[in-house]
């Protein structure tokens, strides 16, 4: 994974990716700590998707994008650079506006274990450094059981 452009919020979304023509990731829930969501666009035709990991539906999708989508858009921004993300998602953001409200696309079912697989594998491949600092890509698992 390429540098960020500028330094990135890991907590909120922990897992961005220009990937299998999408633009696809992980975004936390902004109200449950033990949950995550998969967000998805796919290139070209712009059509999206979000679910739990467990592939539920995600309650926010009523005919347009939901708060996660919009999150996970702005994580690439970040993460790549406005420029990459619209060529790669063919999309024409027009000077002054915000690249999530030029998606035209609609929801489209996509599965989300595939996305989900890659970002734990993605975690596995983090090289954690000799630190005692927390690890921000990991702060989202229950497990770890320091919720403050
Ligand atoms: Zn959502």
């Amino acid at each position: 994974m390429v540098p960020p452009v500028q330094p990135r919020k890991l907590a909120k979304v922990p897992f961005v990716e220009l990937a299998d023509g999408r633009l696809q990731g992980v975004v936390s829930s902004g109200s449950d700590i033990g949950r995550v969501y998969v967000s998805s666009i796919a290139a070209g035709t712009h059509n999206y998707n979000c679910s739990t990991n467990n592939n539920r539906p995600c309650g926010g999708l009523y005919g347009s994008p939901c708060k996660h989508l919009r999150a996970l858009v702005a994580e690439a921004v970040v993460q790549y650079g406005a420029d990459r993300v619209a060529r790669y998602l063919r999309v024409e953001v027009p000077e002054g506006e915000e690249l999530a409200d030029c998606l035209g696309g609609a929801h489209e079912p996509a599965p989300a274990a595939v996305v989900f697989s890659r970002f734990l594998r993605h975690l596995a491949y983090l090289e954690v450094p000799d630190t005692t600092l927390p690890i921000p890509e990991l702060h989202w698992f229950p497990a770890t059981g320091t919720v403050s």
